[in-house]
């Protein structure tokens, strides 16, 4: 049997295991695989990893607050992960541990799925870990990223390491005049709240809300209900397993039984 895992602090709750066994299971090799989610102190991390290749786990995904510190541990680091500077999944290679970063895919799949990126002008809200991931694969796709954080020096920091515009929150007004807008902080998740006013939003726009509890945000509310085009936090998450599933098995992965059985969680 070959196990996959996802490990985070705390990681109760996670949809993982049930999008992934989905998958195991349509393909019919439930015999062959089976994911499970399981919580890893911060202060087990290493013993964890070291077990990982001990017990020849096939795959791991990694949650917060891992998702940096794991990369100390593994045996190589694929080069876009090293760029991101995080890692969310780690594949068993023959022994070797192998860290990737499908963050950033996820996000990149579920965007291209409504326009091209090239010359888009786009707006990133937030300058954390997936903040991080997004404006890496925006600017490999040619968009034209301005990051705008609530602590403008982080903001900056990111802007310059990626070579982008930034601001702090009080200039959001500016998103009006943008093509893209995505939030990448948690503002909106179980609450009713949303980082953008309204009134700065707008029919010709795509908003794309990686906040995925609960569904249907309050900037996706308003979003749609401007006309803009919307996109969902939980294909960000669809996407990047479906990179994960097919790293962990080898075989092109369901994609809409994955999907399915995550609308049916959320
Ligand atoms: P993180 O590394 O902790 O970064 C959080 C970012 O949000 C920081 O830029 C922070 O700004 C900002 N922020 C936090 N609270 C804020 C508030 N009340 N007002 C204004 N800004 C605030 O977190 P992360 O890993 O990037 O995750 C961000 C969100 O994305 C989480 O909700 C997470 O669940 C979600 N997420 C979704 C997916 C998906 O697949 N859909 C994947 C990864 C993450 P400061 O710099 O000012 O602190």
């Amino acid at each position: 049997m070959n196990i996959c895992l996802i490990i985070g602090y705390p990681v109760k709750g996670s949809c993982s295991p049930l999008i992934h066994n989905a998958g195991y299971k349509n393909l019919g090799i439930d015999d062959q695989f089976n994911y499970l989610a399981t919580d890893v102190k911060p202060e087990h991390l290493k013993m964890a990893i070291a077990g990982i290749k001990a017990l020849g786990i096939k795959g791991v995904s990694v949650t917060m607050p891992h998702k940096q510190k794991v990369m100390e541990y593994l045996d190589t680091i694929d080069k876009e992960a090293e760029k991101i500077k995080a890692v969310n999944t780690i594949l068993n290679s023959n022994g070797k541990l192998i860290g990737y970063n499908t963050d950033y895919i996820g996000a990149i799949t579920a965007l291209e799925k409504k326009t091209t990126l090239k010359g888009k002008k786009t707006a990133v809200l937030g300058a954390g870990g997936a903040a991080r991931a997004i404006i890496y694969g925006l600017k490999k796709k040619d968009a034209v990223v301005k990051i705008f954080n609530r602590t403008r020096e982080s903001a900056k920091i990111l802007a310059r390491e990626f070579g982008c515009e930034y601001a702090g929150f009080e200039s959001l007004e500016q998103v009006a005049e943008m093509d893209i807008i995505i939030n990448a902080t948690p503002i909106g998740m179980n609450e009713d709240k949303s980082p953008i006013n309204k009134k700065f939003l707008n029919k010709k726009q795509i908003v794309f809300d990686i906040v995925y509890q609960p569904k249907e945000t309050k900037l996706i509310k308003d979003a749609k209900s401007k006309g803009a085009k919307i996109i969902y936090g939980y294909e960000m998450l669809l996407y990047q397993g479906v990179v994960q599933f097919e790293l962990y098995t080898g075989m092109k992965a369901p994609v809409n039984v994955m999907r399915r059985r995550l609308e049916q969680i959320l």
